[in-house]
């Protein structure tokens, strides 16, 4: 597979976990939970950072949400997770963050919006008092630009220039650009008010497909910080991850973005720990990370008349999930092993071959039996009512001897750690 070049960058490090440059690009999630509801946020946060997320994002939006955070670090560390936690600020960030010191020093990273923190209008005051609260802590911080919140006295000005232009450029162009401004002028600002470069990060979040590219390929160009990538309100099931992937495709095989984040909107009392789901497999299918085995399955046509082999592909990929947690503590490298399973003899000894391992099942009509591949040879044919099992016990046996077993793991759950 292609390598992609990543664009070089300083590094970054939240609560350990590295940012940029040549670290594994990071997954990120945020809660929908109201933070000052402690046990419900640490449930969730449990779950984001058992489904795979390196560092998870909590709104900070008031006195209560504030006075949460430590217990909620608390309450993670208890049940031995270590992830690191990121307070997302708007409007009110720097009275929470000097009223409360127990949850500045609790984060492990800022999410400031400069659109939100008075850049621009009045004075930086609440800006720089955040700012200098993170350096004091030693925390990185986010300068997170939305173009739903984009300072609107910067765009004015810039829209205002732009007209008295001899060609002024569309508005589209013009608030692209006011959206890089607003992150640079933030970030040196920042600088000035005491971060390091290697301190901050840098995100400009639209809703757009084609907007997302342009922004994040004129920022990436003008800039040497961390980018965290992510389309804002993806929106819902299909249209939500769709847009996701096809956004951040482009910029990530462009070695553009060192943290990406799917917001999903999920269904009501759906599951928020599928966004983490999806942000894994933008970067797997991309072969830039890999996180669990990929089950290869063809969508079936006309000569599979039967459900049952998209049962045994949703029962492997089940399978293979649900072993992940054990296999990935005791099996380096599982997380590379594709299978594929097939319904006819079409493509299926075909894509099997090219699969760690593959099953290829009868079509309609065809001989009632099904071979099984592994390593590109055929290793048996499997026949009757328990293709299944059979099939699952050859994956078990595959696993153990392809995959070297691991020294026993700390008996701190290390969530931010990653290969
Ligand atoms: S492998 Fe066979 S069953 Fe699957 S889509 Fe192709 S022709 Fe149809």
């Amino acid at each position: 597979m292609a390598e992609i070049q990543r664009r070089k960058t300083s590094t970054a490090t939240i609560g350990g976990v590295r940012v940029g440059s040549n670290a594994p690009v990071m997954v990120q999630s945020m809660t929908n939970t109201d933070t000052a509801d402690i046990p419900g946020t640490i449930k969730q946060v449990a779950a984001l950072a058992r489904a795979g997320s390196e560092v998870v994002r909590v709104t900070v939006n008031n006195d209560d949400a504030a006075k949460a955070i430590p217990h909620i670090v608390e309450g993670l560390e208890k049940q031995g997770l270590r992830v690191p936690i990121v307070g997302d600020f708007h409007y009110n960030g720097h009275l929470l963050l000097t009223k409360y010191p127990g949850c500045a020093e609790g984060l492990a990273k800022y999410r400031i919006n400069p659109g939100n923190a008075s850049i621009g209008r009045k004075n930086d005051d609440n800006f720089r008092t955040m700012i200098e609260v993170a350096a004091k802590n030693q925390k990185p911080v986010r300068i997170g630009v939305n173009w739903g919140s984009l300072d609107q006295a910067l765009l004015t000005r810039m829209m205002d220039e732009n007209s008295l232009l001899p060609e002024p450029k569309d508005a589209r162009e013009v608030t692209m650009e006011a959206i890089v401004v607003s992150a640079l002028t933030s970030a040196k600002l920042a600088e000035q008010h005491g971060l390091r470069p290697d301190q901050i990060i840098l995100s400009a979040k639209v809703s757009g497909v084609q907007d997302l590219i342009d922004v994040y390929r004129i920022l990436a160009a003008r800039c040497q910080y961390p980018l965290h990538l992510g389309l804002t309100e993806a929106g819902m099931g299909a249209k939500g991850i769709v847009a996701s992937s096809a956004a951040m495709a482009v910029l990530l095989q462009e070695g553009i973005g060192d943290t990406i984040r799917v917001s999903l909107t999920p269904a009501p009392g759906g599951d928020r720990t599928e966004e983490v789901r999806v942000a894994q497999q933008i970067l797997q299918s991309l072969g830039i990370r890999s996180f669990t085995p990929q089950v290869t399955a063809c969508p079936g046509c006309g000569r599979t008349t039967s459900t049952f082999f998209q049962e045994m592909a949703e029962q492997i990929q089940t399978y293979l999930r649900e072993q992940m947690p054990v296999w990935k503590e005791s099996h380096t490298g599982v997380e590379e092993m594709k299978v594929a399973v097939m319904g006819c003899v079409v493509n299926g000894p075909g894509e099997s071959k090219h699969a760690s391992l593959g099953i290829s099942l009868p079509g309609t009509a065809e001989e009632p039996k099904a071979p099984v591949y592994v390593d590109g040879r055929l290793f048996t044919t499997l026949k009757g009512d328990r293709i299944v099992a059979e099939f699952i016990k050859i994956l078990d046996d595959y696993v153990e001897s392809h995959y070297a077993a691991r020294e026993k793991a700390n008996d701190k759950e290390e969530v931010g750690a990653r290969g």
